[in-house]
């Protein structure tokens, strides 16, 4: 039998990470994936592929709504090739995750394809084409999510789908009725928006990606209506039934009356839950809470002294680089080291266009916590380099605390803002005040001027440009 300093359980970005940093820190270290190809929901059926149709889906967009503007005539009908456009997400999936199979190599880590499951706290069993058996004198639980779905849906991966159909469709929908106004319904929902689908948005809470700040809701919410996306929210999903080739969606409006919703596809995006369906914790003495997710501590040690737990198999937010923090984190402590996280400074990105990213508090929480703020706020449209590319929908958002200037949350929407939120990362980190950023030269033409100019907004109303 093999034995090991450490065995992985998953190969998402939490996973691969974790083993990565594991082996630089010279521990003998195993990796166990029940699929064949390495790097979990983010690389095959999550982030990568997503973004590969958003990318591709934009450029359709430009090519029939912008070119024109912009002096580009394109001689006949521009016309989508769906089947291209999802080959060439599989060729980026196939390319990235083959690239994980080189770093696996690299590092001198061993990997097993099959289904992990505990035997004991420090036996893990591999069924894969072969049943194997190896040691760990510590492992890692990173076995991710799935997604979620509600008690009366029959989800037939067909008609009614989850993310992972909707990155492989044979056709465009006519009429695409997407549940959950979150993070996968809203970027889908753009993809197919953008290929020329009827798109119904039909969300429970008042509005949609409700857990950013309000302002972000607001805007995006905004155009989105442009785009003629049909959103729904105060909406409350009760029946999902197929009819042939068509799905019926029921939900109650607010005033408690039922709206009824007729398309050819429905995609239940309503979060995702923790996955560790044949694991076996029991065995190996791994308690889980009562949401399903691996009881950890503050040092994601569970509740079996040696098994640790990271990424979306954890409580906290769904998020690949929040996965990745935590495959370093526990590596570290492995090896004996202090390391730290600051869950405040996770940003949380949302791939539409305008792309949303956040990070900090919100100003809902920011009330909530009776904490005293100042918000500045600039819009994109009034900057050149938006004018230039015409992406003048949005805004970047700063509030810091009204005593001593010290930025507690970014919220931005617009061009590249997905990029664009790492500088209020940086700036957070080192505990930097918004006249800090108000200083700081930023390069002219670009979107990062709005961060600059929220920040003189916020530090005593001397926004230049507005
Ligand atoms: P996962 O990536 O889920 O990996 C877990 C792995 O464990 C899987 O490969 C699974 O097969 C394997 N496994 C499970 N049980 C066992 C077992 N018993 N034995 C062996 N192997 C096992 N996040 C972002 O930050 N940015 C994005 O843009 C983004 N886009 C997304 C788009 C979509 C459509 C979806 C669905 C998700 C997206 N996410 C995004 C979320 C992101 O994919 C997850 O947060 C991230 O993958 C979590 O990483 P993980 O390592 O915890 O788990
Ligand atoms: P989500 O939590 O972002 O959104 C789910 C939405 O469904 C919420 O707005 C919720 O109010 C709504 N909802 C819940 N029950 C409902 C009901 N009965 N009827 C109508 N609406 C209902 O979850 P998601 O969009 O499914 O994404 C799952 C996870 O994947 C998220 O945690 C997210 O972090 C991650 N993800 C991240 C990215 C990214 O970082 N860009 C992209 C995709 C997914």
């Amino acid at each position: 039998m093999n034995s090991y300093d450490v065995a992985v359980i998953g190969s998402g970005p939490g996973g691969y990470v974790a083993a990565i940093r594991c082996a630089q820190l010279g521990m003998k270290t195993a990796i166990i994936e029940k699929y064949n190809t390495l790097g979990g929901t983010c690389l095959n059926v999550g982030c990568i592929p997503s973004k590969a149709l958003l990318d591709s889906s934009h450029h359709y967009e430009d090519a029939v709504k912008h070119f024109k503007d912009h002096g580009i005539d394109i001689p006949g009908d521009v016309k989508v090739n769906l089947e291209q456009m999802i080959a060439r997400k599989q060729a980026v999936v196939d390319q990235t995750t083959s690239g994980i199979d080189f770093l696996m190599n690299k590092n001198k880590i061993d990997v097993y394809h099959g289904m992990g499951s505990f035997k004991d706290s420090t036996h893990i069993k591999i069924e894969g084409e072969e049943t194997t058996e190896i040691e760990a004198k510590s492992t890692i639980i990173a076995t991710g999510s799935k997604p979620g779905n509600l008690p009366f849906i029959n989800i037939d991966k067909e008609r009614i789908i989850t993310s992972t159909e909707a990155l492989k469709l044979k056709e465009i929908p006519k009429h695409l009725i997407v549940i959950g106004g979150g993070v996968i319904g809203l970027e889908l929902g753009q993809v197919y928006r953008r290929l020329g689908s009827e798109v119904s948005i039909v969300e429970y809470m008042d509005r949609i990606i409700p857990t950013m700040d309000s302002g972000l809701s607001k805007e995006l919410n905004k155009v989105f209506k442009k785009a003629k996306f049909k959103i729904n929210v105060s909406h409350k999903v009760k029946s999902v039934e197929r009819n042939g080739d068509n799905v019926v969606v029921k939900a109650d409006n607010k005033k408690g009356e039922e709206v009824v919703f007729e398309g050819d596809y429905c995609l239940v995006s309503v979060g995702r839950r923790p996955y560790t369906d044949g694991l076996n914790c029991e065995a190996a003495g791994v308690a889980l809470n009562d949401r399903g997710q691996v009881e950890v501590n503050e040092h994601l040690q569970t509740t079996a002294s040696n098994i640790y737990a990271i990424g979306d198999v954890v409580k906290g937010a769904m998020l690949a680089h929040k996965a990745e923090e935590e495959g370093v984190f526990v590596a570290e402590i492995l090896a004996g080291q202090k390391p730290h996280i600051n869950y405040n400074l996770i940003p949380g990105v949302v791939y539409t266009w305008p792309e949303v990213a956040s990070v900090g508090k919100t100003e809902e929480e920011l009330k909530e916590s009776g904490i005293a703020y100042k918000a500045g706020q600039f819009p994109m449209r009034a900057l050149g380099r938006s004018r230039a590319s015409m992406d003048i929908d949005g805004f970047v958002k700063i509030l810091a605390d009204k005593e001593t200037d010290e930025v507690l949350g970014v919220h931005m929407i617009g061009a590249r803002c997905a990029d664009l939120i790492a500088e209020a990362v940086t700036a957070m980190e080192f505990r930097a005040s918004a006249e800090d950023i108000s200083r700081m030269s930023h390069a002219h033409p670009t979107y990062t001027e709005a961060i600059k100019e929220a920040a003189l907004a916020a530090t005593d109303d001397r926004a230049l440009h507005i």
